[in-house]
């Protein structure tokens, strides 16, 4: 059995999968607001109150806001303060006495949606999170790339390309750089662009999104691009996008296609359960 954990801001979310994604169990409850020591015991507890329904041990992966520093084994990156600075791979494995695996949510959405969701059947998948923040992950044969800087798939902060009159000024970002894609392509971004998003506002955020995936397609060449967050329910993007980034992209043909994600709200926490490992994948999957 596998145990998924999603650590959020509001709410830490539990799912056991078995060995083909079943789901056998399912749980929620809310973060301790401000208390890093609550926020390790409520998972702990998560992860014993859902072996005690299932009858069953488990591996245990999390998903956290943020990703651990390779430098120090530190939280860094995270939205959620109180992790910030803190040794938490350490400290959820002493409380569990077990190893656990911990990811950046956007990787175990990533991951999810590669191993059994919108980019099954794809090498190399680019899980992009459009919601508060703009983020992404990279999945490669069934694994999360994640980087010497622990950062791969975070483009977030890459500038937006070609900034036309339309982008000007650019825009500051809470990370200090101006300009940053996030600041264009988040879902507050685009609630900005006018209440009612507009035909001229969408159209706007479409090319900005193809220009911006174009540049990362250039860099990865993914077989699949899986869109995540509250942005990813805007049905027209699957359409329009694609045929927006084809000029941005140094190839004859792009390949590469777009898609919606299957797990939806899910994904963040069947990720975290597949960091141990998912059902094969690839060419041995279908043979
Ligand atoms: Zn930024």
């Amino acid at each position: 059995m596998r145990i998924g954990i999603d650590l959020g801001g509001t709410k830490i979310e539990g799912i056991a999968l078995d060995g083909v994604g079943r789901e056998l169990a399912r749980q929620r409850v809310p973060t301790p607001q401000g208390s890093y020591a609550g926020t390790v015991e409520a998972v702990a507890a998560l992860v014993h109150a859902i072996e005690s329904t299932t009858g069953l041990e488990g591996t245990v992966g999390v998903g956290i806001p943020g990703a651990l520093s390779r430098v120090t084994g530190l939280v860094k990156n995270a939205n959620s303060t109180c992790l910030i600075g803190r040794p938490l791979l350490s400290d959820l494995q002493a409380t569990m006495g077990r190893p656990v695996r911990l990811a950046n949510d956007a990787n175990c959405f990533a991951l999810s949606e590669a191993v059994d969701g919108a980019g099954q059947g794809g090498r190399v998948v680019f899980g992009v999170i459009l919601g508060t923040g703009v983020g992404g992950g990279i999945v490669v044969d069934g694994q999360v790339l994640e980087g010497p800087n622990a950062i791969a798939g975070e483009w977030g902060h890459n500038p937006l390309p070609l900034p036309d009159r339309n982008d000007l000024p650019l825009r500051p970002c809470y990370c200090g750089r101006a300009g940053c894609v996030e600041t264009y392509l988040s879902g507050p971004a685009l609630e900005g662009e006018g209440g009612t998003l507009s035909e001229t506002a969408m159209a706007r955020y479409e090319e900005r999104l193809a220009r911006a995936l174009g540049g990362v397609i250039n860099v990865l060449d993914p077989d699949v691009i899986v869109l995540g967050g509250g942005v990813s329910n805007v049905d027209r993007l699957y359409s329009n996008v694609p045929r927006l980034w084809r000029p941005h992209v140094f190839s004859d043909h792009v390949a590469t296609v777009l898609e919606r994600p299957v797990h939806g709200d899910s994904s963040g926490v069947r990720g975290a359960a597949w960091l141990w490992g998912g059902p094969p994948i690839g060419p041995e999957a279908k043979a």
